[in-house]
């Protein structure tokens, strides 16, 4: 659903966004579209099981815990930090997938570095039998072939089209649909040397380009101006962002209409990918650092 935003911009520059977001309560936004084809072959696999990876306050373990639920598939969250095992109860993203039926199985940082490494993956074949592995983060040939349907019919007259990046796997998806001549723009939420190298192996065309400026430090790195301007941006829009992803992508977007960056007349349109389950997670934080909240 596309969401002209109202904002006073300069340059005759329209900014429109893609609300991804409202497409299921709980698998969110891209990661329902990752999971979408993955879910799929892992029924035609007859696979009662997925197991995956991720971090502390992770949207795709989010939302792969809620699409086992919703689809009867059983889900395995491999997470990273021993520390957390006992702390479940004070996690909003690990309470809710445990809520879901996800079964968790915490690792340390260092053994989380060596997950793709195909002796642990024998490890866990051992401790767990038969599952369908979805890489951390969710991105595979089939996440990209779901990501390929967020841009549709009506998204043709758009100049720029904006996402967030993690993986890569979901701007893989949009270079693949979008026309040659309208231009990719993603923003990394983390610094990520092979990110263009990974891109590449996926996307089947070169017109996109990486806005490296607006990660705020770093993975799920915040300060009081991002918080700030998602407080600011969903009074004057109604729309709400997340802390991660969809937060610094639309604060670099607006930064560079504002410096010109973008030619007279482009129309715009921001991908937004979801993650607002991870709000309460970061306002857990923004709490203990004295920090302003993010509005809920
Ligand atoms: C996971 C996520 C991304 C990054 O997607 P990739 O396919 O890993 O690049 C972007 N936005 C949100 C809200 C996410 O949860």
């Amino acid at each position: 659903m596309n969401h002209l935003l109202n904002l006073n911009l300069p340059n005759n520059i329209k900014l429109t966004i893609k609300r991804e977001d409202l497409l299921h309560p709980h698998i969110s936004g891209n990661k329902f579209r990752k999971l979408k084809y993955n879910v799929i072959e892992a029924q035609k696999q007859k696979a009662d099981t997925l197991l995956t990876f991720g971090g502390a306050y992770s949207n795709h373990i989010a939302a792969t815990a809620a699409a086992g639920k919703e689809y009867g598939i059983a889900t395995i969250g491999v997470i990273r930090g021993e520390e957390i095992a006992d702390k479940i109860d004070a996690n909003p993203t690990l309470s809710f997938a445990r809520d879901c039926g996800m079964q968790f199985e915490f690792i340390s940082r260092e053994a989380y570095r060596n997950k793709t490494a195909l002796d642990y993956t024998e490890t866990l074949h051992k401790q767990f039998g038969a599952f369908y592995l979805l890489p951390e983060g969710g991105t595979n040939d089939l996440a990209v072939k779901g990501c390929e349907e967020i841009l549709t019919e009506e998204d043709k007259a758009f100049t720029h089209i904006t996402c967030a990046i993690g993986t890569g796997g979901t701007i893989s998806g949009i270079i693949n649909s979008a026309l040659p001549n309208q231009k990719i723009l993603g923003f990394p939420a983390l610094k990520h040397a092979a990110l263009s190298a990974d891109i590449a192996k996926f996307a089947k065309q070169d017109n996109w380009e990486l806005i490296e400026d607006y990660h705020f430090g770093g993975y799920g790195k915040i300060n009081e101006a991002l918080v700030n301007f998602i407080n600011e941006f969903r009074d004057e829009t109604n729309v709400p962002l997340d802390p991660v992803y969809t937060g610094k992508m639309v604060f670099g977007v607006i930064d560079m209409v504002n410096n010109g960056y973008f030619p007279e007349s482009s129309n715009i349109l921001m991908i937004h990918t979801g993650g607002l389950q991870g709000i309460a997670g970061m306002n857990r934080e923004l709490k203990r650092k004295k920090l302003p909240l993010i509005k809920t």
